[in-house]
């Protein structure tokens, strides 16, 4: 009645095999449900705009010589004409993420000159809006894909443009920690609720739909963001900011 030591331990790699192979099956199951509803989002999200359009364009079947309506109609037909663009436009690049070939098209980069490049770029936008940009940098050297690192960081800028407060700042601030240089975009805007923390990089995700919305949002740049980043091999988290704004910190491993 005992068991030899073999038979025991053949039982016990049969269990863990099993064990391994749930374990896959449940992650494809997530993974498919998932899927799901990433396009029962996008079909919702895509239908809002497209439903005021067909709307307005009922509206002149049937008034076509009111000036009144003509003008509203071109204005919002133009507005959401162009957020219908700008979504398309980010599940292509969502989607070509996957086949997109990171490591071909990495070079060396100097993190400071190039934030510095990019800080530059956004100055504009961020003056109109009555904000400053500040930048402060030392200088480190990763291996990454200058055009999404450039797309990384002009995104959470534009972000920190869109949801900050008249006469506030967008700091950056990048460092060299052991073998990371980690760099943080932080800003005095609006700040992010506790609640949506968890789900700030899902798809299609807003926390105030109509400031987003007003502001040509998709809820689509910070999922784009952090496959750009984890792609590459770095990481990007949402910190916990005392009091108003919010700071993004993302690390990525450093060329010696
Ligand atoms: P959107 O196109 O709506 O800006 P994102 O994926 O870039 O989409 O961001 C998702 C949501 O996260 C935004 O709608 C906004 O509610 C919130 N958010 C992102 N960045 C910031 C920020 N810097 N300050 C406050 N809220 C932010």
């Amino acid at each position: 009645y005992f068991m030899s030591r073999e038979i025991e331990s053949s039982i016990a790699a049969k269990d863990e095999e099993r064990r391994k192979l749930q374990l896959a099956v449940t992650k494809l199951q997530a993974l498919e449900q998932q899927q799901k509803q990433y396009i029962g989002n996008i079909s919702h999200e895509f239908k809002t705009p497209l439903t005021s359009i067909k709307a307005y364009v009922d509206l002149l079947n049937m008034y076509d010589d009111d000036p009144k309506l003509l003008s509203e109609a071109k204005t919002n037909i133009a507005k959401e004409t162009e957020r219908l663009y700008e979504m398309v436009d980010k599940v292509l690049q969502l989607t070509a993420l996957e086949k997109y070939d990171f490591e071909s098209q990495a070079e060396l980069l100097e993190v400071s000159e190039v934030l510095r490049d990019i800080c530059g770029r956004m100055n504009g936008k961020a003056e109109r809006f009555g904000l400053t940009i500040t930048l402060e940098a030392e200088p480190a050297h990763i291996w990454i894909d200058r055009e999404s690192f450039m797309h990384i960081f002009i995104n959470l800028i534009d972000n920190a443009i869109k949801y900050n407060v008249p006469d506030g700042a967008v700091n950056l601030h990048s460092e060299v920690h052991g073998e990371q240089v980690e760099i943080t975009v932080s800003d005095t805007g609006i700040g992010i609720p506790a609640e949506a923390r968890d789900k700030i990089f899902e798809p299609f995700y807003t926390v105030n739909r109509d400031r987003a919305r007003a502001s040509g949002g998709t809820g689509l740049g910070l999922s784009l963001v952090r496959n750009l980043v984890e792609k590459q091999g770095g990481s990007i988290v949402l910190l916990e900011t005392e009091g108003t704004g919010s700071a993004f910190r993302l690390s990525f491993p450093l060329v010696n």
